[in-house]
């Protein structure tokens, strides 16, 4: 066999069809398409609309077991199955995929395009700013976070009249309310329009959030792995009169500005999310939204474009919606609701489309059907579980043996068991690498049937692209055909911390959860504020199903500790951390941004993978 060139020599070898050609080849009518150069397009959300009447085609979700620090071939796998489904066996496809996140580009893991010969591409595009999505929300995360400080700030400063005078200033010898502040006199049971009416009291509560600096949950983000950034001490200037706080970066994926994206159905919802979002509590105890402080009309002006799915293509010109953000440890880590509801559409009630969960199916997998699936109504009709002779040798115990893989199979038993809890057929993919034998992947498939998947494939897509997964994308067309029971894991109106320990005890096989004493504050908080039915996302390592990155296969006889509680009100969810897991992530001594460089000459990207 001659050996697989480099995922960058791959994508750059291939020519892409020009997208708007593409855009035409899937339906899109050229006004429902906003072209970024010649490889990129924004869908516009009208479309849903326009194909209302046309049936959904199957729909597909990737997902994993328990990986290694690089990752076993999800982007992959969901590349390779599409092109397999689309180019060889000629059905409509649409594969919905994640914008990869700069952390990871620059530091560990690499690019998230796939790899080998199932790519999308270009791959520099996909990997880097793509159409600037996840700089909208870098911007928009960190006006709420300059919002909230300012906020306090001039409060701490100032009397309440003058307060209110500079909130509602005079414009043309009159005072005026902006409807942002009518909603926020709503919200606090005043029936007023005219500011010259309010009375003292009135203007009080108006004009004062009254933040408890203690109680600020929204952290300001960067998309960069900045591990000193995890704790940091704002306002040192002496412009700030001492009013200094202890805050924290987290990694703009996890900002819940992307969830809101992820999750929001159209322009109207995202714009009422965004002003739901919870940042802090009064010391009264009352929920400050993004909407209390002004700031919820110009976030939905900054995700504006970014709410419109991106178009691309793999290397066998098959369609690639790129829509939200990755991080299925950190954030909830599945792409948007609305480029998986378009390519649905599109693709008709014979077309397929695929998309990814990140990381192993107990978190990402977990988070999609648990939230994602909730608030889109979609049911996915199969599962497919991608599966390495590497990372089940690790969950075995060592690289050697054939006796240390069967007991690495553990995990790939336990998250096949996982993914049936929702009652879905589940195929699993294994994804062959050039040094395992036949014997291991004879093994894993066999080991995988036993588990109750439905059928287990090997696949060679990374080194044969399309032509490499077509027994997958097979055993993925009958799965599709086969009875599904789909059920949620746990029902939302159950109190926090029984939908917790459903997760912890179900999936991740705790024998019971330990609420620390910050978790065990915000869990009396949130359920106080009202917030306790929505649903939950845990935020643990992905490397083992436990909350302790070296326990490998599947842990048994622990105890899950729950260190803090978040609360997501605009995006809709409740959010866990488990242990010490941190919101951002560091660079190792040696990260992938060594390798990566530009060709000044051919002005070509050159180390990406
Ligand atoms: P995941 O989505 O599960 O994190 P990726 O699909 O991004 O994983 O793959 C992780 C890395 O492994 C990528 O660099 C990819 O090119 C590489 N890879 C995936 N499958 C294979 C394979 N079969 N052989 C060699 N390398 C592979």
């Amino acid at each position: 066999q001659k050996p697989v060139p480099s995922d960058i020599v791959i994508s750059r070898s291939c020519v892409p069809k020009p997208i708007d050609c593409l855009a035409r080849e899937v339906g899109l009518m050229s006004d429902e398409v906003e072209l970024y150069g010649k490889t990129k397009a924004k869908v516009q959300l009208d479309i849903i609309k326009r194909l209302q009447a046309q049936p959904d085609g199957k729909y597909v979700v990737v997902t994993g077991i328990t990986p290694t620090p690089l990752g076993e071939g999800k982007s992959t796998t969901t590349i390779g199955l599409v092109q397999a489904l689309g180019a060889h066996m000629k059905l409509n496809v649409f594969a919905c995929v994640r914008q990869p996140s700069q952390g990871p580009t620059f530091g560990i893991k690499g690019g998230a395009a796939g790899g080998g010969y199932s790519q999308v591409i270009p791959m520099e595009e996909f990997n880097l700013h793509l159409t600037g999505d996840i700089h909208a929300i870098t911007a928009a995360n960190n006006l709420v976070a300059a919002a909230i400080d300012a906020r306090m700030f001039h409060e701490a400063t100032q009397s309440d009249k003058a307060l209110y005078n500079r909130l509602v200033p005079l414009s043309g010898g009159q005072r005026q309310f902006s409807a942002i502040q009518i909603n926020r006199l709503k919200k606090l049971g005043i029936e007023k329009t005219d500011p010259t009416t309010l009375t003292e009291e009135e203007i009080t509560r108006f004009a004062r959030l009254d933040i408890d600096p203690e109680s600020v949950t929204w952290q300001r983000v960067l998309d960069t792995n900045d591990r000193f950034l995890r704790k940091i001490t704002i306002g040192q200037s002496p412009t700030e009169k001492g009013y200094t706080r202890e805050a924290q970066f987290d990694i703009t994926v996890a900002s819940e500005i992307m969830a809101v994206l992820a999750l929001t159905s159209s322009l109207e919802d995202m714009r009422l999310r965004l002003a739901k979002m919870v940042v802090a509590t009064s010391r009264s105890g009352e929920p400050i939204t993004t909407e209390d402080l002004g700031v919820s009309g110009a976030l939905a002006v900054l995700m504006r474009d970014a709410i419109k799915p991106n178009l691309m293509q793999t290397l066998e010109g098959t369609p690639v919606f790129v829509h939200a953000g990755p991080f299925a440890n950190i954030a909830h880590g599945n792409s948007s609701i609305l480029a998986d509801k378009i390519a649905l559409k599109l693709v008709g009630p014979e077309g397929f489309v695929v998309t990814e969960a990140g990381f192993g199916a107990d978190i990402g997998m977990e988070k999609f059907f648990n939230i994602k699936c909730r608030y889109s109504g979609l049911r996915p009709h199969v599962v497919v579980l991608v599966a390495t002779v590497r990372a089940l040798k690790m969950h075995g115990g060592g690289p050697t043996n054939l006796p240390l893989l069967e007991k690495g199979c553990s995990n790939m038993r336990k998250q096949i068991e996982n993914a049936k809890h929702f009652g879905v057929p589940v195929v699993v993919a294994v994804n062959a690498f050039k040094t395992d034998t036949e014997a291991e992947l004879d093994l894993i498939c066999n080991m995988a049937k036993t588990a109750g998947a439905f059928d287990a494939v090997r696949c060679s897509h990374w080194a044969e692209g399309g032509a490499g997964a077509v027994a997958l994308g097979q055993a993925v067309q009958r799965a599709s055909e086969a009875p599904s029971n789909f059920k949620f894991l746990y029902d939302v109106e159950l109190p926090i911390v029984d939908k917790i320990r459903i997760i912890a005890q179900k999936i991740y096989g705790a024998d019971d959860i330990e609420l620390l004493p910050d978790a065990q504050q915000k869990v009396e908080r949130y359920t106080k504020q009202g917030f306790s039915n929505l649903p939950i996302c845990m935020a643990k390592t992905h490397l083992s199903l436990s909350h302790e990155a070296d326990k490998k296969g599947v842990p048994t006889g622990f105890i899950l500790p729950i260190r803090d509680i978040r609360a997501s009100v605009g995006a809709g969810f409740l959010f866990p951390l488990v242990g010490t897991m941190p919101t951002i992530p560091g660079l190792p001594t040696r990260p992938c941004f060594y390798d990566i460089d530009l060709d000044p000459e051919t002005e070509q990207v050159n180390g990406l993978f």
